[in-house]
């Protein structure tokens, strides 16, 4: 069999986006992954869903596998025939023992590329607001490691030159030995005040920053407990990030966030809230099902020769319309001539996503909305269609009718409550790994309520709870849970600004 190939591609330093686009192509081909300690276990949602997965994870004093075991492997999976990405965390290249698992490879025969990534030294600077150079201050960098090989001693390093003759420093693998790296550098020369900065986790949202000089590090690094993962950096050039930090500053950095949108809608609100420096944590607690029949949603869609205004109140609900207009043989020309309707901004950019504009949005984002502009512009006598939701409040087809409407409302589609992930949400908060829980609806409070359990005003003590708009925040307290931030207008992009106002 002809043997397949092995990728050594570089995941980055944690932050999944820094991965190449090479990389990304590479993994998603794959038929095995073999990934690390520090590559981000998010990217392996790329990889195909039938790849295999194996974790061959290090951490320091603690090696799930000998560098042996891992070289033999990856030529074991590609003699098999296999394509394998074997993702490293930053570049293959820099103390990462990409160099060993090549020359293995090299050795016994195997086709194989290497990709280079963001090494965490350059992310760790540039996430931390360091130029690792700049004209004015160093015209020479030097990547260090602070863990040589085992049987080696620390003293091969040739400190003097170190010391003296490059510019900006960066040590890899240095928390252990911090302490010999500050007085081996000051003893060969570097002046004690020099500035150093400590990257733990960098690019990730536990990334913590510490900036001291060569003289009281030590004692900085042990008082505010940093561990490793980290980068140490030394040199002048430390002192510009108080101008240039940008991304452990913004408004919502390190708040863990509790999303419970359903997985399809929870993209667009987590992207907001990464956007303000949190950490959006998806746990669904509404999932969409498919109505027990279509048959209701069919026979009014093939009436829509007959209907004046539709009105869409979800992104759910425009899925929904739009597959079953399809299913039964239509397609948008069936909306010729039809008023659209559309809730809020949301649901207007579903519609146009399939080429439609809406032709009606109200200013208040809400069922009320909708009724009041509907009722301003005159409903007697029009045909309406409300493909809904199996929870909608009647409020729409109810108050449409008394002013003289003939509204078809059907069933579009239904939500339950998941039957996974309870347990994990009851983790997280008993963990004290929730800053925040945000609530988007009523049902998502019930929903969370019945996933979570009784008690679960109990375990959100201490927990900031924000919510959409005053009905959610009603449900929420009538489940004795206290609504901390609610903003004027209930939209997403308002959650995100309130939150950034409460947490200021
Ligand atoms: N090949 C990797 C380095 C592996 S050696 C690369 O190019 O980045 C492991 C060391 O890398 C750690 O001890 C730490 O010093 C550094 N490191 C890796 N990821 C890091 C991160 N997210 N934050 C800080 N340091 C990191």
């Amino acid at each position: 069999m002809q043997p397949g190939i092995v990728y050594l591609i570089g995941a980055g330093p944690g932050d999944p986006g820094l991965i190449t686009v090479k990389g990304l192509d590479s993994l998603r081909r794959a038929d095995v992954v073999v990934y690390d300690y520090l590559a981000n276990p998010q990217l392996l949602d790329a990889a195909r869903p039938d790849a295999e997965r194996i974790y061959v994870g290090k951490v320091r004093g603690h090696h799930h596998r000998p560098q042996d075991e891992i070289n033999s492997l990856l030529a074991d999976l590609a003699l098999q025939g296999k394509t394998v990405a074997r993702l490293k965390g930053g570049d293959p290249y820099v103390f990462g023992r990409g160099g060993e698992e090549a020359l293995h490879l090299h050795q016994a025969g195997i086709p194989f590329e290497v990709i280079p990534g963001v090494t965490a030294s350059f992310a760790a600077a540039a996430y931390a607001g360091i130029p690792l150079t700049h004209r004015d201050f160093t015209t020479s960098l030097g990547l260090v490691t602070g863990h040589e090989h085992p049987d080696k001693k620390m003293s091969t390093l040739d400190w003097e030159k170190l010391a003296t003759g490059v510019g900006t420093l960066v040590f890899y693998m240095g928390m252990a030995n911090l302490a010999l790296i500050a007085r081996e550098l000051i003893a060969h020369g570097r002046p004690s005040d020099t500035p150093v900065a400590v990257i733990q986790w960098a690019t990730t949202p536990r990334q913590r920053t510490l900036v001291a000089t060569l003289a009281d590090v030590v004692e900085k690094v042990a008082a505010a407990k940093l561990q490793p993962p980290a980068i140490i950096i030394v040199g002048e050039v430390v002192t510009l990030r108080e101008q240039l930090r940008w991304f452990d500053n913004r408004p919502l950095f390190g708040k863990r966030i509790l999303v419970t949108r359903t997985a399809e809608q929870a993209g667009a609100f987590n992207q907001l809230l990464q956007e303000q420096g949190a950490e959006a944590i998806s746990c669904p607690v509404i999932e969409i099902v498919a109505p027990p029949s279509w048959e209701e949603l069919d026979s009014a869609i093939r009436s829509l020769g007959e209907i004046d205004d539709l009105i869409l109140t979800s992104a759910n609900a425009v899925d929904a319309f739009f597959s079953r207009l399809k299913s039964t043989g239509r397609d948008l020309r069936a909306l010729a001539g039809i008023t659209l309707v559309a809730v809020g901004p949301k649901t207007a950019a579903a519609l146009a996503e399939r080429g439609l504009s809406a032709d009606l949005i109200p200013t208040d984002y809400r069922a009320e909305g909708v009724v009041k502009l509907l009722i301003e512009r005159g409903v007697a006598g029009r045909r309406i269609l409300y493909p809904k939701a199996e929870l909608a409040r009647d409020l729409i087809p109810r108050q449409l009718a008394e002013a003289g409407a003939e509204v078809l409302a059907p069933l579009a589609y239904c939500t339950v409550v998941p039957t996974h992930g309870g347990e994990e949400i009851r983790r997280r908060l008993s963990a004290k790994e929730i800053d925040t829980v945000t609530f988007t609806s009523s049902s998502t409070v019930e929903n969370f309520i019945a996933m979570v359990g009784a008690d679960a005003a109990e375990l959100l003590q201490g927990v900031t709870i924000c919510s959409i708009g005053p009905l959610t925040s009603a449900t929420a307290q009538k489940h004795g849970l206290v609504v901390d931030v609610e903003p004027a207008a209930s939209t997403l992009e308002a959650m995100v600004e309130a939150m950034v106002e409460y947490f200021k």
